[in-house]
């Protein structure tokens, strides 16, 4: 990249909260002349979520899917401070963010305050336990790649527990069971991934134990995958069958104990199910920073969903906050798809927001030169054009869902209705909507190199 123009103390600064799909989005389309961008995120890169269940049994390698956020910011025209902190407050009122630095290894200043002009808060959502007692305790979660990993060794943990000489066969048998509660599409994923892992290279490596491990899928409604259409969620059912992927529909969990998840069945029987490995994914909450904003402005703010936004993102009883992605709630699932199409719009807004400040100093300096009044008028009018700044219209453009054994689903929205289709087309579908769409040309070599990696020599069972 060539020399980018330095911080400029005369131009307003945005402040960008998080690196996902929100603000990289954001960030990839923004036109930053005009602006001072400080991003601030607790982790410095961006990551592909959709194909963060493959790291959990190392079809991919974690770093396949990630891409540090200055691989982005150094290609801006105008250089952009990168914070590697964790934002912990946001005051509406003085417009300053506060941050810390939550990494093992800190400097001098553990804290550290900032001011804004605007500020595009995306910092995403936690998992929601319920607050059922004992998942914080026990359970594994799938948002972040440290998640991943530690999925990956507690599984060749319990394999490896299960291989000692001398235990009974209950307790060998709860070693090999891996319980994925939450029926969405992180649990099913998951619950494909896994099955891979368990037929493709478990089987050869750990013939005597390979055969008892027990896959569970745990929902509390009575179908999984409920946003995909009825024979998708049918064809999943039976290809999970076909994998011997036990799915529990109608049973909710209500407690986990270190060894023992209890749950209650359709005929409000408790039921009792003995795990190894308990993966939990059972969909969003907001994060303790959007709580305490939105406690902020107590009036506007009164969604549990999260941040409630107008037709143009802004954070409602705020003043130059735009929010976006899986904090908000809105009337469409919080996926990547929304994050980045917001991301995207909101890098139109200040493009058009930087065309109308050009355009009101013109208009100004026209004034004070006495120009002629035809000018001021033709000034005056682009000024209005430049401030009507179009809602944000969400294009869905369909989901798509990796089910395990080469097999995917997809629902795609056509002009003449739905495309509901799942299978092994659909899975070289998936397999190439996805590489399409990672962030770098070293993502999608990485990528396509693991899969072909993993196709010849197997996944590695090593417990790193
Ligand atoms: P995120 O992408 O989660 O980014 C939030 C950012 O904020 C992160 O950079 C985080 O580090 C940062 N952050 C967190 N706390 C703070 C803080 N205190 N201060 C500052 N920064 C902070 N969606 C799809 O459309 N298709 C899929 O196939 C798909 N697959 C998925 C698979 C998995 C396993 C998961 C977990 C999700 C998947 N999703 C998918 C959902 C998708 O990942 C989210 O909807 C999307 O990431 C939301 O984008 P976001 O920018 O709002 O949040
Ligand atoms: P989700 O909210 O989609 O699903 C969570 C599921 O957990 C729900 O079906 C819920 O009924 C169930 N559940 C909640 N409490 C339970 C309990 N106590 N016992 C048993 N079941 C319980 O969550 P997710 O799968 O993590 O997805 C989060 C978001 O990310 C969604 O918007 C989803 O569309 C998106 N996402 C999309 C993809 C994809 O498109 N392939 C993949 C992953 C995630």
């Amino acid at each position: 990249p060539g020399e980018q123009l330095p911080h400029d103390s005369k131009l307003p600064t945005v402040v960008v909260l998080g690196n996902g799909w929100g603000s990289t989005a954001f960030l990839k389309g923004l036109e930053n002349e005009g602006y001072n961008v400080v991003v601030i995120s607790p982790r410095n890169y961006f990551l592909f979520t959709p194909l963060l269940p493959s790291v959990t049994v190392g079809t991919l390698a974690a770093r396949s899917i990630v891409e540090p956020t200055r691989f982005l910011t150094r290609h801006l025209k105008r250089k952009v401070e990168v914070y590697e902190g964790e934002v912990t407050e946001v005051d509406p009122t003085k417009k300053t963010v506060r941050f810390v630095d939550n990494s093992p290894i800190k400097g001098a200043i553990d804290g550290h305050e900032i001011s804004y002009d605007y500020l595009v808060y995306a910092v995403g959502a936690e998992n929601n336990t319920f607050g059922i007692k004992g998942v914080k305790d026990h359970a594994c979660f799938l948002k972040e790649i440290p998640d991943a990993e530690t999925v990956r060794q507690r599984l060749m943990d319990c394999v490896e527990s299960a291989n000692f000489a001398g235990q009974s066969q209950e307790e060998i048998d709860r070693l090999l069971s891996f319980v994925v509660v939450g029926g969405g599409p992180t649990g099913v994923e998951y619950a494909g991934e896994l099955h891979d892992f368990l037929t493709e290279d478990l089987t050869n490596w750990y013939p005597d134990l390979a055969g008892r491990i027990k896959i569970t899928l745990i929902e509390a409604l009575p179908n999984v995958l409920p946003m995909f259409s009825k024979q998708l969620i049918e064809y999943t059912n039976n290809t999970f069958k076909e994998n011997k992927i036990d799915i529990r529909t109608k049973t909710m969990v209500k407690e986990v104990k270190d060894k023992v998840i209890i749950a209650q069945n359709e005929n409000k029987e408790l039921v009792e199910f003995p795990y190894g490995l308990l993966v939990w994914a059972t969909g969003n909450t907001a994060r303790p920073v959007t709580r305490d904003l939105m406690n902020r402005l107590p009036a506007e703010q009164n969604s549990r969903r999260g941040l409630l936004v107008d037709d143009h993102l802004r954070l409602q009883g705020a003043e130059g906050i735009f929010a976006i992605g899986d904090c908000t709630a809105t009337a469409y699932a919080p996926t990547a798809q929304a994050a980045s199409q917001q991301g995207h719009y909101l890098s139109r807004v200040f493009a058009q927001l930087t065309k109308k400040h050009a355009l009101l100093k013109e208009l100004e300096e026209a004034k004070a030169s006495n120009a002629d009044p035809a000018r001021l008028d033709s000034l005056a009018n682009a000024v209005i054009r430049a401030s009507n700044i179009r809602p944000f219209h969400y294009s869905h453009q369909g989901s798509l869902a990796y089910i395990g054994s080469d097999k995917a689903i997809a629902d795609l929205p056509m002009m003449s209705g739905n495309l509901a289709v799942g299978g092994f087309a659909t899975y070289y579908f998936w397999r190439s909507a996805y590489l399409s769409q990672l962030f770098s040309l070293r993502n999608r070599i990485l990528v396509a190199t693991d899969w072909a990696k993993c196709k010849v020599l197997g996944r590695d069972v090593s417990r790193e």
